[in-house]
C-alpha cells in the first residue's frame, strides 16, 4: 500500500521538504563556482533525511554532474528511480558488492590495490571500461591510500587497459573552521600526489578535495569538482565559515495539537512526573517524540505555536511531547506547530536542536524517523505512479 498524501491521511505529525529552497540553494551554490568546477551533489543517507530521489533529479535539472552516496543500496535506489548521471560510492566496497557496481555504472572508490584484480576481471565479464576514483587519505585517517603511497596504486590503476582513472580525491578532516592549518597541510600533500603524477605524465580526469567547507572557504582546493552535501540543504556547516546569502533551510519538522490539557498547581506532567506546575498552566500535547527522532530531554527545549515560543515541560515520550500554551492562549485544537523550522517570526534552527541533543546538525537532520513522513512544498507535483494512477480514476 502507498501511503499517497492525496489519499491517505497525513499523521498529525510530519516533515516537510521545501523543493523552492532546495531549488534555490542549488542554483545559489553553481553560480558562486566557476564554470570549470563540477557540483557532486552528496546525497548519502536519503539526502541527509530529505529524501534522495527528489534532491537528484532537482540537483540534475541544475546541473549537478552526479551523486555522492554511501551504500550499495541508496545508489541502487536512485538507479531504480531512473537516475543515469554517474553515482559515486564513497568509502570502501566488499567484493561481493563489485559485481552490482560494474553492472549498475556505480563508480567506486579505490583505496587499496587489492581491489584492482577483481574489477579487472569484472570488467572483462561485463566487458566495459570501468572507471574509478583514487582516494588519497592526506591525513584524516579513514578511506585512502596513504599520500606518500599513492603514486604506485595509481600507476596500477592506469596500467590496467580496463580500468579508467577518471578520480583523484582526498577528504579533509576540518574546512569549516577558522584556522585553516591542517586543512592547508591535507591540501599540500595532496598537491604531492597530484604533481608526482604530473611528473609521470598520468593524468586524471577530476581531481575533488572539498566537501561543503571546503567549498566555501578553500577555493586554492576546488580542482575539479566540489562534493557538496550539507549546504544544499540549506546549513552552514559551520558558524564560522563563509556565508551565501539567499541560502535557507529545506526541512522543516512539524506537529499538530492532538491533546490540551488544563493543570492546576501542583500537578505534574508526563513519565517519571520530571514537570510539576507552579501555578495553573495550559498544556498542549504534541504527538511527536523520541521515536521520530526527537531528542530525548525533559524539560529544555521549545516548539513554536502562532508564531511563538512554548516550551517543552516534562520528559519526552516515544510518541508524545508536551508543551506549556498557558502564554498563548489563542491555541487550539490541531493547530501546527513547528519543531524545527520557521513559523512567523520566531525560528527553531537545526543547530538548536544540536545543542539540546549535544550533537552536530549532520546529525539531527539525518536522526528524523522515516515514520515522519516528507511532504514535498513549494515544487512541482512528484511525477509517478500513483499520480498517474490518480488522474485516471478521476
Ligand atoms: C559526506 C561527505 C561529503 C559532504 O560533506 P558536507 O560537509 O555535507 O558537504 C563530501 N565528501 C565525502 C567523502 C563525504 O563523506
Amino acid at each position: 500500500m502507498e501511503f499517497d498524501s492525496t489519499t491517505f491521511p497525513l499523521r498529525p505529525a510530519w516533515i516537510e521538504i521545501d523543493l523552492g529552497r532546495l531549488r534555490r540553494n542549488l542554483e545559489i551554490i553553481r553560480a558562486d563556482l566557476p564554470r570549470s568546477v563540477e557540483l557532486l551533489a552528496v546525497v548519502k543517507d536519503d539526502a541527509y533525511g530529505h529524501g534522495a530521489l527528489d534532491v537528484a533529479r532537482l540537483a540534475a535539472a541544475q546541473g549537478a554532474w552526479g551523486y555522492g552516496l554511501s551504500t550499495l543500496e541508496e545508489a541502487m535506489a536512485l538507479r531504480d528511480g531512473g537516475v543515469r548521471a554517474p553515482l559515486l560510492l564513497l568509502g570502501e566496497r566488499q567484493e561481493a558488492e563489485l559485481p552490482w557496481c560494474v553492472r549498475n555504472d556505480l563508480t567506486v572508490c579505490l583505496n587499496d590495490a587489492r581491489t584492482i584484480p577483481h574489477l579487472v576481471k569484472l570488467a572483462a565479464k561485463f566487458n566495459r571500461c570501468v572507471p574509478v576514483h583514487v582516494k588519497v587519505h592526506t591525513g584524516m585517517s579513514r578511506y585512502g591510500a596513504r599520500w606518500d603511497e599513492t603514486l604506485p596504486l595509481v600507476e596500477r590503476v592506469c596500467s590496467e587497459k580496463s580500468l579508467r582513472l577518471d578520480g583523484l580525491m582526498t577528504h579533509l578532516a576540518q574546512s569549516d573552521e577558522l584556522d585553516k592549518s591542517f586543512a592547508n597541510l591535507q591540501i599540500s600533500r595532496f598537491n604531492e600526489v597530484v604533481e608526482g603524477m604530473a611528473k609521470r605524465g598520468l593524468t586524471v580526469r577530476f581531481k575533488h578535495v572539498c566537501n561543503s567547507g571546503g567549498f566555501l572557504d578553500l577555493p586554492q582546493a576546488h580542482f575539479d569538482m566540489v562534493r557538496v552535501g550539507i549546504l544544499l540543504y540549506g546549513i552552514f556547516p559551520s558558524s564560522v565559515c563563509r556565508r551565501l546569502a539567499g541560502i535557507e533551510p529545506v526541512m522543516s519538522v512539524k506537529a499538530r495539537i492532538a491533546g490540551i490539557q488544563e493543570l492546576k498547581a501542583g500537578e505534574v506532567v508526563g513519565y517519571g512526573m520530571r514537570y510539576t506546575a507552579p501555578s495553573r498552566r495550559r498544556i498542549a500535547v504534541l504527538p511527536i517524540g523520541y521515536g521520530d527522532g526527537f531528542p530525548r530531554v525533559r524539560n529544555q527545549g521549545c516548539a513554536l505555536l502562532r508564531g511563538r515560543r512554548a516550551p517543552i515541560v516534562g520528559g519526552i515520550a516515544m510518541d508524545a511531547l508536551m508543551v506549556d500554551i498557558t502564554d498563548i492562549p489563542d491555541a487550539g485544537m490541531w493547530d501546527e506547530a513547528v519543531l524545527m523550522g520557521r513559523q512567523g517570526a520566531e525560528e527553531i534552527t537545526v543547530h538548536e536542536l544540536a545543542r539540546l541533543k549535544n550533537s552536530v546538525s549532520y546529525d539531527v537532520l539525518t536522526s528524523w524517523r522515516l515514520r515522519l513522513r516528507r511532504k514535498p512544498v513549494n515544487g512541482p507535483p512528484a511525477p509517478g505512479p500513483s499520480g498517474a494512477k490518480a488522474a485516471e480514476a478521476k
